[in-house]
């Protein structure tokens, strides 16, 4: 197995076809781009706890043989979860027998432990969405990220949460936004671009990062409210 930075890696698209076992290559995120600041704690193993389907409040519903044809395989789907009016847009979902069995619970998964090497795990701390599938030791093929959780934690793979105890060892992640603001401050300076608006450079650097913050807390509400996800994921083939 190897690592690379370029993501037009000609043996990316090669060495990710095998449906089973590990590719041969794997994309992280360059040395410079890691070195910006990890927003989770880099972590390096994770398990295979499986799929949990949430209530989220709703009802599940007798979903007739005419109407799971709407949702592909007749024989697969046995029922429908409604969801309340809070959950609008969404509807609900079609339930497969497995799902009603085990709502709420995780199933599913083998209880495998994956460990990793340092550079995929700290591409996960800098950008907990870069990958959306990762492999299984134990089913030894790739998954879905939401199917596993770091290891002695509750925190599902590739979700970005607020962190209460930073391992002791690590660096927290305010320091990422407090370097980001020092460095737009040194450019503004650098070209004297204060001088167009009489604004001491400190304070123009602490309303451009605020501009990015808002961009980002915009984008990801209108995501939310349409329950879309903001992932970019590496292909999968
Ligand atoms: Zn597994």
């Amino acid at each position: 197995m190897s690592l690379t930075t370029d993501p037009n890696d000609p043996k990316l698209k090669e060495g990710q076809k095998n449906e089973t076992g590990q590719h041969e290559i794997y994309l992280v995120l360059s040395e410079e781009e890691r070195a910006k600041g990890f927003i989770q704690p880099v972590r390096n193993s994770y398990v295979h706890v499986g799929r949990k389907i949430e209530m989220k409040g709703g009802t599940i519903e007798p979903l007739p043989r005419e109407e799971a044809k709407r949702y592909g395989d007749p024989d697969k789907y046995v029922a429908f979860l409604r969801y309340p009016e809070s959950e609008s847009p969404l509807v609900g979902k079609a339930l497969t027998q497995e799902e009603v069995d085990n709502m709420g619970k995780y199933f599913g998964g083998c209880g495998a432990v994956t460990s990793m090497g340092q550079a995929l795990s700290e591409t996960y701390a800098r950008d907990p969405k870069f990958y959306g599938a990762t492999y299984c030791t134990g089913c030894n093929k790739h998954l879905p990220v939401d199917e596993f959780v770091w290891d002695g934690t509750n925190q599902k793979v590739g979700s970005i949460q607020e962190i209460k105890e930073w391992p002791k060892d690590q660096d927290e992640p305010h320091s990422l936004k407090e370097s980001f603001k020092k460095e737009i401050e040194d450019l503004i300076n650098r070209h004297s671009l204060e001088n167009g608006s009489d604004t001491p450079d400190f304070i123009l650097a602490e309303y451009l990062t605020g501009c990015l913050e808002n961009f980002n807390k915009t984008l990801q509400a209108r995501e939310k409210w349409w329950g879309r996800e903001i992932n970019h994921k590496v292909e999968e083939k």
